[in-house]
């Protein structure tokens, strides 16, 4: 049971009133438990045909390049191709999920500069939706860690930053020391959230709700880099104005 409201206790420290609204919270575990158990089958069965359909579309899109096709062949090889590269992301948050539940998402840390993958990774950032993003750090900021999973997180942050900003057209990216740790803030001028919704931010099928259906999603993205984060030890915090944009930060320990 979830309470928020205030308890009185007796000198030995039992409560004894409580005043404010209770709500049973089984029903709430059970429902995230069924999902899990659904996310994890049709995951599964989903993986065998995008592979084998993700591995034909690659030869497709050699064969495009190299032989004489028409320009109508190229629009909708490149539009499928588009539209499969976002399904593969969107399973592989999937299967992310179920390793995260069973601890089998193994972290293969390197030594790394992180202003080199912040930089290489914007680089096919937000193009496709014609968005700056304006990069600033500190040289040199060596950190130890899963290069591939810091990736992620990075692109899960500046994606959402882009997708919750419709009638903004930027997005600011710092990086740097701070504390003795590495430290990145996504920041973005968009419809920023709700005070009351920022605590559950980072809780797996969360989404605020009442934003109707003009932005999709799983609300899997930030459970994802938060879990991550957490297994580098670093930190995943978010700060935002609701109606002027949200910056959202991680911390990473230094090499
Ligand atoms: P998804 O975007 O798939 O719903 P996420 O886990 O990435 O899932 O985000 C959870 C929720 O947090 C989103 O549904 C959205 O309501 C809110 N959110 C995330 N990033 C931002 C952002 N940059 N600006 C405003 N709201 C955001």
């Amino acid at each position: 049971v979830k309470g928020v409201g205030k308890a009185v206790f007796d000198a030995e420290g039992t409560a004894i009133r409580f005043s404010g609204t209770l709500q049973d919270i089984t029903e709430d575990r059970t429902i995230q438990l069924r999902k899990d158990e659904f996310i994890s089958v049709a995951s599964h069965e989903l993986k065998t045909p995008i592979t084998s359909l993700n591995a034909s579309m690659q030869i497709l899109q050699k064969l495009v390049k190299t032989e004489e096709v028409s320009d109508k062949i190229r629009l909708f090889v490149g539009k499928a191709g588009n539209n499969l590269n976002k399904l593969v992301h969107l399973l592989d948050d999937l299967l992310n999920v179920t390793k995260l539940q069973q601890g089998q998402l193994a972290l293969n840390k390197t030594r790394f500069n992180l202003g080199d993958l912040i930089n290489d990774s914007c680089e096919h950032l937000g193009q496709e939706d014609s968005y700056p993003i304006y990069i600033t750090g500190e040289p040199d900021v060596m950190v130890y860690a899963d290069y591939r999973r810091i990736d992620q997180v990075l692109v899960n942050l500046v994606n959402n930053a882009i997708k919750y900003s419709p009638q903004s057209k930027k997005v600011d990216i710092s990086y740097g020391r701070d504390n003795g740790m590495a430290v990145v803030h996504v920041q973005d001028y968009g419809i920023g959230i709700n005070p009351e919704k920022l605590p559950h931010l980072f809780d797996r099928y969360y989404r605020v709700d009442g934003l109707g259906h003009q932005f999709s999603g799983l609300g899997l993205g930030l459970y994802i880099s938060a879990e991550i984060i957490k297994r580098h030890d670093g930190q995943i915090s978010v700060d935002s104005v609701w109606g002027n944009g949200s910056t959202f930060s991680f911390t990473l320990p230094l090499d």
